[in-house]
């Protein structure tokens, strides 16, 4: 069995629990944001109808700004108050409502497990966490705990990314948080923590706390509830970590959650000392040539042309002016021609490379993509429809391309 961890890294002393838990609780009935899934988890009768409210808002909110999220949950709320309503949407819904959210293939995940709710489990939310994460596509642990304690009152904790930094700080773990070593840990302290009582309130305080006061850069120990309790804040008041009965070798020998011996406490850090990350791997570097086909629709207005991306892979399912990847190092002649070419082939007929006009490029950043857009534009006088067997394509207004499913890399082409 592996060694137990150093008791600087626990809470061990149930009377600094209990404390804990009313600060940060007490703080939380004081300062916490009103948020519109909040006051449906608080009201709402209907367990099922609380589940599904969690869980949408929890799918949006990964890696998505609460101020957001709240204008797409409210639309989404709006248009399928239910997962029965959700379980009968299409696709291409879902897709348009989430267009500008990124990570496409969370919506479509969660209409999938909608219909797997409604078809294999008589329309009834599983109940625990467990269930949840075993049941239910797309969910995971977090997610799982989210809901379980927010909406069913299961005492079960929740680790996310706020969660983990005001556990890195509040018990000097400095060693790389992505690593299960640190998350194992990490888990099984928000376990210990989690109140009985009010265990949906205690997590939301918890990450509530790491989105509005210990934030990543600057934050507020001032005002933290918990500081008394933070032992990075103590070691930057008086320069070292607080006595503890029975560690000793504690960050200085080979503890799994101290930081490396290499990088030890930087004094001008103070308590963004942690959480420490692994270096990220640099993100993919790509160009893309696409181009804006523009015809004059049958009222005089412009029309564009754009195509369906495949169902799986990057921005599964959406919408895009036609595009081709490029090689780097290409010269722009040549980018011209190979765009040329491809449209020629999608199309059917003749696309000379020097009509193609040059209108800029565009950035986007993706999670792990760093995306040149190369944006040509055509102007066609006569009708034309693509190959559908090479992938469906349709002619929109500006309105209409500002409703259908497309990313916000392509409303920025
Ligand atoms: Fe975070 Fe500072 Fe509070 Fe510690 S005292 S939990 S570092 S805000």
């Amino acid at each position: 069995a592996p060694a137990p961890p150093p008791v600087r890294h626990l809470f061990s002393d149930p009377a600094e629990v209990e404390a804990l838990r009313e600060n940060l609780l007490a703080w939380y009935d004081r300062c916490k944001r009103d948020l519109p899934w909040r006051a449906l988890a608080a009201t709402e009768p209907d367990a099922d109808r609380r589940g599904y409210a969690v869980w949408v808002s929890e799918i949006m909110l990964q890696q998505t700004q609460v101020a957001t999220v709240i204008d797409y949950y409210n639309r989404w709320m709006q248009k399928w108050p239910t997962l029965q309503a959700l379980a009968q949407a299409s696709l291409e819904e879902v897709n348009e409502l989430w267009a500008g959210l990124g990570y496409y293939s969370r919506g479509k995940r969660l209409q999938e497990a909608a219909r797997k709710v409604v078809s294999e489990l008589a329309g009834r939310m599983p109940r625990t966490a467990e269930d949840l994460q075993k049941l239910l596509p797309g969910v995971g642990r977090y997610t799982a705990g989210a809901i379980a304690s927010i909406s069913y009152g299961q005492a079960t904790g929740v680790v996310d990314g706020n969660v983990i930094r005001v556990l890195c700080r509040l018990r000097c773990i400095g060693a790389d948080s992505s690593s299960p070593a640190v998350i194992d840990h990490l888990w099984d302290m928000a376990n210990v923590l989690v109140d009985s009582s009010r265990p949906g309130d205690f997590n939301q305080a918890l990450m509530e706390l790491g989105a509005t006061v210990c934030v990543p850069k600057a934050p507020l120990c001032g005002e933290c509830p918990v500081k008394q309790h933070c032992q990075a804040w103590r070691r930057k008041l008086f320069g070292k970590p607080p006595t503890v009965p029975d560690v000793e070798d504690c960050g200085v020998g080979d503890c799994p959650l101290c930081p490396p011996a290499t990088e030890p406490w930087d004094s001008s850090l103070g308590v963004t000392n942690f959480p420490r990350k692994a270096a990220k791997k640099p993100p993919r570097v790509m160009r893309t040539a696409t181009c804006v086909l523009q015809r004059r629709g049958c009222h005089g207005a412009p029309e564009y042309l754009i195509v369906q991306r495949p169902s799986s892979g990057l921005l599964a399912g959406l919408w895009e002016f036609p595009s081709l990847p490029l090689a780097q190092d290409l010269q722009e002649e040549k980018e011209r021609e190979e765009l040329a070419d491809h449209l020629q082939a999608c199309m059917g007929q003749p696309v000379a490379a020097k009509g193609l006009q040059f209108i800029g490029e565009v950035i986007h950043i993706f999670s792990h993509i760093h995306q040149t857009y190369v944006v040509y534009s055509l102007h066609l006088d006569g009708d034309v429809t693509l190959d559908p067997a090479l992938s469906p394509s349709r002619w929109v207004t500006e309105d209409e391309f500002h409703a259908s499913a497309v990313s916000t890399a392509m409303k920025k082409v």
